[in-house]
């Protein structure tokens, strides 16, 4: 031990194959670690050594420590819980880098307290610059009448603030916003809304229902340097839960080309799997281009296609087989032409592109599962590795298809515990054992990457965490499980959020496990989430995030 300290640079031939050396010293080692590798040569180890961003070995710590070098950073887990760096494989980054430009006013007790919010965030930003929040409930306050303009007005003289109510019934527009929309006390109400105005006929800043789109309709379009600090703030966001990777499901050019701007500046801390989306024009610029993997140091990989089958089950526009249980007269909305997902799977096969299409009703899954099918005929391909995203409500009879195709369910664990409380009035119970079958569909030998679907729903992955491992909501409801015979064990979860979604994304030789060659994406957690009882899953916390062996996220130390 002693001899090895004074030759940093010796070869320490450490794998498990027996294959790799190291020829020079790590730039970090982690050790005093629990890790969960998801590697099946070493599925826990107690620490790793790391090298110009990827892993050069993992191991125990006597083997593993000795590789210091001087210049080595060691990172201490104090026997704490480590996991790959969790992916979201359906979520939506420029969309939550706008829901976090919103103002946040859900649970407010005052309009001070709004008054205040929206002041600090008119600090943030250049004068001019247009404010929304949403989330007030007049209700929650000691005064329960509709506020009026002046107290936000006179705050904020420079800024046109519009904030939306709770129920997205009704807003407050100051004067800035109002002078902007051209609303004065001469303003009609429109049809189906109304201007709340005080004595002498004045507009008092709140709009109700249509009345709303008076001052609405002037909000300008983000600039590109709100796209670009929204994506950021995303980004940020997304590592503070622990995420390292993200499949970003539908991306219009420009918000491509704001992803490779901010990548060529170093500045995306993010592994993103782009699913393009637009119309012909776009599909073939990015055929054209090929193929794109890892561009930026591995941060961005374009490769695939999204197209969208049918609506969602919530406003009964999942395209079913059958009509719906509680609207017999419906049976949803397919919404692309016949023949579509075919022609675009024949086209993105002859280019080494994936196509990633929406379907959650039982009909828009047949569908989607037809025209691939079709398609891999005249085009046989092995590794396309098509997927479905949402794969929510499957006929039975479908069910085995995904692994005869090879097409990937792409599921939401969350959607299932959001939707849960009414799916079954929807559907009704036999159309039930289809749905969010997970069980049943790994069972075929399929994979499953899991996701959030944010904005839609919450950052925290570890929410699709606890309800792939217990079919509960986050208060733990209902006992036993909603179908429980559908959960996934705890492996099967840490898989579907790590090499599962890096197999869905053709980047399980670089992600997805902490094994030499890979990529050191990692979370450091405050508990061992595969031990710990299901109902303390959701109080754990991520410590930090590193992405390519740096540190993305880092909880402040507590006292
Ligand atoms: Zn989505």
């Amino acid at each position: 031990m002693r001899l090895l300290r004074h030759v940093p640079l010796v070869a320490v031939a450490i794998c498990a194959h027996g294959n790799a050396a190291i020829a020079q010293a790590p730039d970090l080692v982690v050790t005093n670690a629990r890790i969960y590798t998801v590697d099946a040569n070493r599925p826990v180890v107690e620490a790793m050594a790391i090298r110009a961003g990827r892993i050069v070995a993992t191991g125990p710590r006597t083997l593993i420590e000795p590789m210091k070098g001087p210049e080595t950073r060691v990172l201490d887990a104090h026997g704490r819980t480590i996991i790959p760096g969790m992916v979201d494989a359906h979520a939506h980054l420029a969309t939550l880098g706008r829901a976090l430009r919103t103002v946040d006013l859900v649970g407010t007790t005052s309009y001070a307290q709004i008054v205040d919010r929206v002041s600090a965030r008119a600090r943030e930003v250049p004068a001019g610059t247009w404010i929304v929040g949403r989330g007030w409930d007049q209700n929650d306050w000691a005064d329960t009448r509709f506020p009026t303009h002046d107290a936000l007005s006179r705050a904020l003289p420079g800024h046109p603030v519009v904030l939306e109510r709770v129920d997205g019934h009704a807003i407050l527009a100051n004067a800035a916003a109002m002078s902007a929309a051209g609303v004065t006390a001469a303003t009609r109400d429109p049809a189906g809304g109304r201007l709340e105005r005080s004595a002498d006929g004045r507009p008092t800043g709140v709009f109700v229902d249509n009345a709303s789109v008076l001052v609405e309709r002037v909000i300008p379009p983000p600039s590109r340097e709100e796209v670009r600090n929204g994506i950021l703030a995303a980004i940020k966001e997304a590592n503070r839960w622990g995420l390292t990777g993200i499949h970003d499901a539908g991306v219009p050019r420009d918000i491509i080309d704001v992803f490779e701007e901010l990548a060529r500046e170093g500045k995306y801390d993010l592994r993103n799997y782009v699913m393009v989306s637009g119309d012909d024009s776009t599909i073939s610029h990015y055929l054209q281009r090929g193929p794109q993997n890892g561009l930026y140091d591995g941060r961005l990989w374009i490769r695939s296609i999204k197209l969208s089958a049918d609506g969602a089950l919530g406003s009964r526009g999942a395209a079913l087989l059958e009509p719906y249980s509680d609207d017999a007269t419906n049976s949803g909305l397919a919404t692309l032409p016949a023949g579509r997902v075919h022609d675009v799977a024949v086209k993105a096969l002859g280019r080494g592109f994936q196509v990633n299409v929406h379907a959650i009703g039982d009909r828009a899954n047949r569908t989607v599962l037809d025209e691939f099918e079709q398609a891999l005929k005249e085009v046989p391909t092995v590794e396309h590795r098509f997927r479905i995203e949402h794969a929510q409500i499957v006929h039975p009879d479908d069910l085995p298809r995904f692994a005869e195709l090879g097409v990937i369910p792409s599921m939401q664990a969350s959607h299932q515990t959001s939707d849960m409380y009414w799916a079954a009035n929807r559907i009704g119970p036999a159309r039930l054992l289809g749905a969010y079958a997970w069980r049943t569909l790994l069972n075929t030998g399929v994979v499953i990457p899991n996701g959030s679907d944010f904005p839609v729903e919450q950052v925290n992955p570890l929410i699709s965490f606890h309800a792939s491992v217990s079919r509960q909501d986050a208060r733990n409801w209902p006992t036993g499980g909603w179908y429980p015979e559908q959960r996934m064990t705890r492996e099967e979860a840490l898989k579907s959020m790590t090499l599962w979604a890096a197999y869905a994304a053709f980047m399980d030789k670089e992600t997805g496990s902490l094994e030499p060659g890979k990529y050191a994406d990692f979370v450091l957690l405050d508990r061992d989430i595969m031990q710990v009882p299901p109902e303390l899953i959701l109080a754990t916390q991520v410590l930090s995030t590193y992405v390519g062996g740096r540190p993305v996220f880092q909880r402040p130390t507590t006292p």
